[in-house]
């Protein structure tokens, strides 16, 4: 076997150990006679899984007892449409933050929903900054305020959570939750695809604040309801129980590993690591304003297009995968989530000299 060292943007690089202990209970979970994903969600087995996920979430993110969590299907994109049902009258404005694609497409799913308005859009930079809070257009009476504090394709992300006073704050964290602590409290509520920093995909995380869920229409299907899922624990119907179960591997293994406070360092030096060598180079790039650079996205380019196949074939026989950049802005991209560790960035810097040095 050989596993090469992965920089894939999602579904992600996964902690070895965690597979290992998924292998190892594969066919039969915890004495049971089964596997855990071939047994009832309502039994005690499953229960005691899923609730000790939720309590180790809780426990990592350090999340207020007046905040629900919720394990649902669908992924972010569906959370895209699900929040404005939930939270945001249909004529109601929401105000949203544009840094890129991920919450451009919020803004379209959301507008068939509620009366979205772009407070701050940093499309003129091409997405390679954050638009200063002071020139925000924000109404006090906002259903909410929507943003992206970390976009995944062009790399930029919020390093401070935004003041947006009484307002809600509703954050897609699917490329950045668990990455460093995080203040709960500060937001109304936070979603994430679990195929980065949380498990796999299949699988997504909604943390709400409770009072927001008084807003839950009742006219709308059940299954979209925040409401009615936090009143049934998250099992309104089948949920995704291997991926709530590899979730709570996960956050077990975090734990072990130090919990955020300890990510927090690694992912800073790793991004660090490969952001310093980058600009030294003198050959690869990164268009990124440096105050916004993301700590898990970092997307580079080449001196020219023509170095882009070599560079790929390259990488991918010296065993580091999923380079290629998201073809909306081309070049290269390495993801560095949680389970990549600072040998894999090693590895890649060490690749990419060597590299300069031949084609430089
Ligand atoms: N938001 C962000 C920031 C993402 O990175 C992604 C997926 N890469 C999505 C939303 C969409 O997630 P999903 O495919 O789970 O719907």
């Amino acid at each position: 076997m050989s596993r090469g060292h992965n920089f894939s943007a999602g579904p992600a690089a996964l902690p070895e150990a965690v597979l290992r202990q998924a292998q190892a209970e594969f066919l039969e979970w915890d004495g049971s006679g089964a596997s855990i994903m071939e047994v009832s969600h309502r039994g005690k087995d499953f229960i005691g899984v899923a609730e000790a996920a939720e309590a180790d979430l809780r426990e990592l993110l350090a999340i207020p007892a007046n905040y629900k969590v919720l394990f649902l299907q669908g992924g972010a994109t569906q959370q895209f449409a699900q929040i404005p049902m939930n939270i945001a009258r249909r004529d109601q404005r929401a105000d949203y933050v544009v840094t890129g694609d991920w919450s451009e497409k919020a803004v379209r799913e959301g507008a068939t929903l509620a009366r979205i308005h772009v407070s701050a859009s940093s499309q003129s930079t091409n997405y390679t900054s954050i638009p200063a809070r002071d020139g925000w257009d924000l109404d006090p009476n906002a259903a909410y305020v929507h943003y992206t504090p970390n976009e995944t394709i062009r790399g930029v992300e919020f390093h401070d959570i935004p003041d947006v006073g009484d307002v809600p704050l509703v954050a897609d964290m699917s490329s950045t939750i668990l990455s460093r602590p995080l203040d709960v409290s500060r937001f109304g509520l936070i979603y994430a695809g679990a195929q980065k920093n949380i498990g796999p995909s299949g699988l997504v995380v909604v943390i709400i604040r409770e009072d927001l869920l008084a807003r839950c229409p009742k006219d709308i299907p059940r299954i979209f309801s925040f409401a009615e899922h936090a009143a049934n624990s998250s099992m309104l119907n089948t949920p995704n129980t291997f991926g709530w179960y590899l979730a709570g591997l996960i956050f077990k293994w975090l734990k072990a590993q130090g919990g955020l406070a300890a990510m927090e360092v690694r992912n800073r030096t790793k991004a660090q690591t490969l952001y310093d060598y980058i600009d030294g180079s003198g050959f690869y790039r990164n268009p990124v304003e440096v105050s916004v650079r993301s700590w898990m996205n970092i997307p580079f380019t080449l001196p020219t297009t023509e170095l882009d196949a070599p560079f790929l074939r390259e990488s991918q026989q010296a065993g580091l995968l999923a380079l290629k950049g998201h073809k909306l802005v081309g070049g290269m991209r390495a993801s560095l989530y949680n389970a990549v560790n600072q040998d894999s960035v090693d590895a890649l810097v060490c690749f990419m000299k060597d590299f300069a040095r031949r084609y430089g």
